[in-house]
């Protein structure tokens, strides 16, 4: 990204102007999108200000352990309350999202509002919906972003350990413990210097890997073993789940989380996907290796978007019929399939 400092100065201004700042995640938040709200909340709230914070839905059980999580206005459950913090807002920071739909039923509030409006955001072709666009793809997430841009605007290290506990949860998240995602030197730098301030990583990783039912163990074991469909000319692998079978596992929100990703470790396989059938539409999950542009395939075959090896999309329609479509269009993306898999083995 060029020229940090520009950046980091503009948002500094931005924030010591307003009297009215509030933090807007993206819906169904995961630990980035929280991790990268609370931390640059923190830092907010330290210099004397204290912004409001607002998810689209629900926070899921895993996030709840974390500082100021409390604070976070649930737009779904209180829209009251979120329709006036948005109305009252003088500034706008919009976290871990490119796109408006990713607000949910808060999107068309804030594209009403007259605050200033800036986006911290690591996905690429972010839209342009703020005065501020800080969209830098070599983070391996937005909490890694808001790391760097809270030192800048601190001019030193901010060392407070809950701000130093949020962005590493937003780094373990994105990057699924450093098992896969983007992530680079700097990523790892900055991950030395959290544990070095005392970061418990044992503690982020019990709560946020290890916080699952046993129902949802066997729910993974019977969709690896009955709902797997292996495409191994087409170097695919994909699961689907209808409502039926996520009933009968008494599944969570949550629980599917990962799947998608487990397909990838099968020799050959660049794309994987994981199709959860929910109320009259289709949800999906890409993940890919290498050259392999999921997002690309999820924004010409499911109107939806992310990052080049991790995206997602929904359908409306039966998960059959879904499902087809997706068997439809894979032979169109044959070759840019089997590049990535040759360049696999390099
Ligand atoms: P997940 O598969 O973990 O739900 O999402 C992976 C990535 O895909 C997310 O980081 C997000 O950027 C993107 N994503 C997931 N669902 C959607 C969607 O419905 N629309 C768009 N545009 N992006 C999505
Ligand atoms: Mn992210």
């Amino acid at each position: 990204m060029p020229d940090f400092g520009k950046y980091t100065k503009e948002l500094k201004k931005l924030i010591e102007e307003a009297n009215h700042i509030l933090l807007i995640c993206h819906i169904n938040p995961d630990g980035d999108a929280a991790g990268a709200m609370l931390a640059l909340g923190r830092w907010i709230k330290a210099r004397g200000k204290t912004p409001e914070m607002i998810s689209p839905n629900a926070l899921q059980k895993f996030l709840l352990w974390m500082k100021d999580v409390d604070k976070i206005i649930d737009f779904h459950h209180n829209a009251e309350t979120g329709t006036r913090i948005i109305k009252e807002a003088d500034l706008i920071i919009m976290v871990d999202f490119n796109s408006s739909q990713r607000m949910g039923k808060a999107e068309q509030l804030v594209l009403a509002s007259k605050a200033k409006k800036v986006m911290i955001d690591h996905h690429p072709d972010p839209d342009n919906l703020a005065d501020l666009v800080i969209s830098d793809v070599s983070r391996s997430s937005t909490s890694e972003l808001v790391y760097f841009l809270v030192n800048g605007m601190e001019g030193s290290d901010y060392n407070d350990i809950e701000f130093l506990t949020a962005v590493y949860v937003g780094i373990v998240t994105d990057t699924g413990n450093f098992e896969h995602g983007y992530y680079t030197g700097d990523t790892m730098r900055t991950v030395g210097h959290l544990l070095d301030r005392g970061v418990d990583k044992e503690r982020v990783f019990n709560h946020i890997f290890s916080n699952f039912s046993a129902d949802r163990m066997r729910l993974k074991g019977f969709a690896l073993h009955s709902r797997m469909v292996v495409h191994p000319e087409l170097h695919t692998a994909y699961i689907w789940l209808t409502k039926a079978d996520l009933e009968e596992f008494k599944h969570v929100k949550g629980d599917t989380e990962g799947f998608a990703n487990m397909l990838l470790s099968i020799y050959g396989v660049v794309l994987s996907v994981l199709f959860v059938e929910r109320t009259g539409f289709v949800k999906m999950s890409l993940r890919s290796k290498g050259s392999f542009n999921a997002n690309d395939l999820s924004r010409k075959c499911f109107n939806g978007g992310g990052h080049r090896n991790a995206a997602g999309g929904e359908m409306k329609g039966t998960i059959k019929e879904v499902v087809q479509h997706f068997e439809n269009v894979l032979p169109s993306f044959r070759e840019k399939l089997e590049k990535a898999a040759t360049e696999m083995v390099r």
